[in-house]
């Protein structure tokens, strides 16, 4: 089979590998549309993935075999499956905090991953597609449930406004999930103009570039107390360090972009305002509420997907652009239609 293989920094190779063998417990699945991670554009600027391993996660495909002690899925149903794969017999396993798992393996990160022609996953993280929903729209439960994750550790309620950093996949997915959880005001801030278009279009009140308006100065004019909650999905240094000043005192700010670097932040602020900071990592109990909140349209995948490309086009039409920067908000690999 043809599978995109991670090789190092700004190295992905197409090549042939054989079809995975599906154990008694496992499931095998042809692998229809696969979308390109931010941690995998990240992996791909710095390296950090395992040299090797067959990329991709955020995926939908069609069962194709099943191992004799499966009984969930049968062949030829239409599948996603969960990119976290938790032990279950940790002490995080047991509190219900699987992506904290002790020995915890990411499909397409640690794992063979599913920008292939075939994945075999346990039966346990195969989830059934509700009818409604497309291979394409279905590449977005994976980020979803990262984000619906974030909403149920935050403490949004009705009525509350939100300030959401970074209008990426994560951000727009943020905003529209803040808005499906009783948020009333949604402000974005975004340094790219065809994001901010997509935030102002998927409902934001308002889509604020930081690099031509002071945030500080519009959230004054919106009254000066400042958003309930900062999400911030930015993964850059720049918006964490000022995210204490700007959130309301006594606020919240739940961190779901991956940033690397350290960061300097004005701890005075966090103390003096008496402030919450909660990260938020993976989605995997989300799982099913974020299939359910994309079939019933009260998230919508498809403004997000901008391109669609073939598997061998996976680095010149995927991983470059993006590298490079393009306006792109989410690829997807068609692997097989
Ligand atoms: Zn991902
Ligand atoms: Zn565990």
């Amino acid at each position: 089979m043809r599978a995109a293989v991670f090789m190092g920094k700004e190295h992905i190779v197409v090549e042939e590998r054989p079809v995975p063998e599906c154990g008694p417990e496992d499931v095998l699945i042809g692998v229809r549309d696969c979308g390109i991670c931010g941690s995998d554009l990240a992996a791909y600027k710095t390296g950090n993935y395992e040299p090797g391993v067959v990329i991709g996660h955020e995926f939908s495909g069609v069962v194709e075999e099943v191992g004799r002690a499966v009984t969930s899925v049968v062949p030829g149903d239409k599948v996603v499956g969960n990119g976290v794969l938790a032990c279950g017999r940790c002490s995080y396993c047991r509190k219900g905090r699987p992506s904290l798992c002790d020995e915890l393996e990411m499909t397409g990160v640690t794992i063979d991953g599913a920008f292939a022609d075939y994945i075999k996953l346990p039966e346990g993280v195969v989830y059934r597609m509700p009818g409604s929903l497309t291979f394409r729209q279905a590449t977005m439960v994976d980020p979803l449930a990262n984000v619906l994750r974030g909403v149920s550790l935050s403490s949004l309620k009705d009525g509350d406004s939100v300030l959401i950093q970074g209008a990426g996949p994560i951000g727009l997915l943020t905003l529209q999930a803040v808005h499906d959880a009783g948020a009333v005001k949604v402000w974005v801030t975004e340094v790219n103009p065809a994001r901010l278009k997509m935030a102002e279009r998927l409902g934001a009140d308002a889509a604020i570039n930081p690099l031509d308006t002071s945030v500080e100065v519009f959230l004054e004019r919106e009254g000066g107390e400042g958003p309930d909650l900062v999400f911030d999905c930015s993964g850059v240094p720049q918006t964490l360090a000022v995210d204490p000043t700007l959130v309301r005192k006594a606020g919240e700010i739940v961190v779901l972009g991956v940033c690397e670097e350290s960061v300097e932040a004005d701890f005075f602020t966090v103390v003096l305002n008496e402030l919450t900071i909660k990260g938020s990592y993976c989605g995997y109990n989300e799982y099913p509420s974020a299939l359910q909140a994309l079939a019933e349209g009260r998230v919508d995948a498809d403004p997000l997907i901008s391109s669609i490309i073939a598997l061998e086009d996976i680095v010149v039409g995927g991983f470059e652009p993006l590298n490079r920067g393009s306006d792109d908000i989410k690829v997807v690999v068609e692997v097989s239609s």
